[in-house]
This record gives C-alpha cells, structure tokens and sequence, in this order.
C-alpha cells in the first residue's frame, strides 16, 4: 500500500510505501477510491488536536471497496462498496458507551487521527463502523458526505426546529446543509469571509435566502446559527443575531478562542452549544435523508500525492465547496 503520511507536527506530507495490512477480528481492509479533505485534517497536521502518535495517515471521509475481511465480520462482504468516518471506534462500556452517546466515548478511536486514515490506497477499519453506500452517486461526490455531510447533520439536528437558520463558514459542511435545510422548508442564510463573493454567489446558487459577510445583520433574527469556520470571534457575533431563546451551534472540533462578550448578547435564554463527533445512527439517518434529498456536493478533485496542494488551498479559504483525493 503507499500512503501520504504525517511523519511530524507542522510536516509535510510525505509519499510512503508500506506492507499491506491485514485486517484483524471483526476489521475489514478497503481499497480507497476517494477520501474527502476536512479541516479537522488541517488541525491534525498542524498538531492542534492533543496525543497524536506519528507517523499517522490523515483521511476520514473514505469510499471504498471492501477487499480483504477479518474473522468474525457478519455484516459486510469482499468488494461492498463502504465509507469510513471520523468515528473509527468506540469502547462500548463507558458512561457515554452505555447512555447511547458513543459520540462522547472516553476511549474512542478516530479514523485518521488516532488510527491510520484515507490519504492512502487502503486502510484497515472496524467493521461495526463502517457504512455500506450502496451503488447510487460517484465515489469522490459522496466522500464529503462522509464528515462534512455527518457533522453537518448532527449540528442541524442540534439546532432543532429553527425555521430561519444562520450558517457561518459556507465550506463543505455548509454548502451540504444548506440543501438538507432548505429542503426542511427552512430559511438558510449564509455567512462568508467579508468580499468573498465567490462563496456567496455558491450559496446562493444552493438555495440560500440571502449570503452576506459574518459581520453583517442578516435580513430577519435568526432562530439558530451554526458555525462551521474555526474562529472564535464569530461566536458572539452570531448571538447578536440570534433571537431571544435561540441557539449557537459551534460544529468545529478546533476553535480560536472565544473574545470576552458582553452578558446582555447571551441573556434572554440563548445557548451557545458544540457539536462533538458523530454516533453511528447520525450516519446511517444522514445518508438515507442525503439520498432522498439527491444531496449534489461541489468538489475539487486531487490526485493523492497532491495532497499537501489540497490541504494548502484548503488552508487558504479558496475551495468552492470540498476537496477530494483520489489514490
Ligand atoms: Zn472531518
Ligand atoms: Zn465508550
């Protein structure tokens, strides 16, 4: 197998070869053939996430096919087609385990972050976290689904029934729900970096109500905002905007901090909430309701050896919608 690998914080990814795994009881292997890039990966190699042991392989939205199955695997067989997410893992027993919130598992194992990932030809996955894809829609289209559509799901759950609903940051996660709320019948405003008009005209073009810059006062009170970009500032500016009783959803696992704010933007019964991984029933609601929806996500494709291009451009805001590598 090669694989572009992080051999250091701050590194660049580096081509490697490296014998092929062999998946173990209950773990199958996957041929990748796309593996969506999310900003969680940029974190990742930047070293902001605590405890990683290198070298790892990033990835966490992975299609593939299953060619190689471990002892005791029920559920899946050679050559279905699979996607692999953040959640690579979960123990089973702890507190969260049991109270049905793997999401919050205190000894879980991330996909590309803690295990070995998708910026690869083939990776070795748990076989209870991986989801069958069926034959609808090109692999390197569903790939974003796999993280940017899930967490994407999980924070529009979180902002429960807001009719009129706030996205700041209109990357891959926004430019996914923006559709899945819209075709909630819910009124979708956009917010982007101030003059990237680009990224407003694509919001737009998806059904978005109205895009603006993230310091702007969107045209009517929001009953929700989710915040997909990693600045903290963004934070009490989406209270302001919020109605009395509504809800911030921070849906990043990284955050700049959070500059002090007056009490009075938080008073009248807002909360400020944040999203954290995904449960595997978030995965299998999410891509039932991505089919029904016939979810279409922009991408930009990369062969896999690019992938220090893709995460550069990723770094610097000028993707429309999600980058995409292909081994
Ligand atoms: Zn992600
Ligand atoms: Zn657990």
């Amino acid at each position: 197998m090669y694989a572009m690998a992080l051999s250091a914080r701050g590194a660049p990814l580096a081509l490697q070869q490296r014998p092929d795994p062999t998946p173990g009881p209950g773990e199958v292997r996957v041929k990748v053939s796309a593996c969506g890039v999310c900003r969680t990966d940029l974190h990742v190699v930047d070293g902001e996430l605590p405890g990683i042991c290198y070298p790892i392989i990033p990835g966490h939205e992975v299609v593939g096919r299953i060619d190689a199955v471990g002892a005791g695997v029920k559920d899946l067989s050679l050559g279905m087609r699979v996607g692999v997410p953040w959640l690579g893992h979960t123990c089973g027993e702890c507190f969260y385990c049991r109270a049905g919130k793997e999401n919050l598992c205190d000894r879980p194992e991330f996909t590309g972050y803690t295990r070995d990932g998708g910026f690869a030809s083939h990776l070795v996955a748990d076989a209870g976290y991986c989801f069958p894809l069926g034959a609808h829609g090109e692999d390197t289209a569903i790939a974003p689904l796999l993280c940017a559509g899930l967490i994407g799901w999980r924070s529009l759950v979180m902002a429960g029934d807001a009719k009129t609903l706030g996205i700041y940051g209109f990357g891959a996660a926004g430019h996914i729900v923006a559709q899945v709320a819209r075709t909630q019948g819910r009124t979708v405003y956009a917010f982007t970096r101030r003059g990237d008009e680009d990224a407003q005209r694509f919001a737009l073009s998806l059904g978005a109500d109205w895009a603006g810059a993230s310091t702007d006062k969107p045209p009517a009170e929001l009953d929700a905002a989710i915040i997909y970009a990693p600045v903290g500032a963004l934070v009490p500016l989406a209270l302001r905007s919020v109605r009395k009783g509504g809800r911030v959803v921070c849906a990043g696992i990284h955050m700049s901090d959070i500059p002090a704010f007056p009490y009075d933007i938080l008073w009248g019964e807002r909360q400020i909430v944040s999203v954290a991984n995904l449960t595997r029933r978030d995965g299998i609601d999410f891509l039932a309701a991505a089919a029904k929806a016939d979810i279409q996500t922009a991408v930009t494709v990369f062969p896999l050896a690019e992938a220090n291009q893709a995460l550069a451009r990723l770094r610097d805001g000028k993707l429309v919608g999600a980058a995409v590598l292909r081994p």
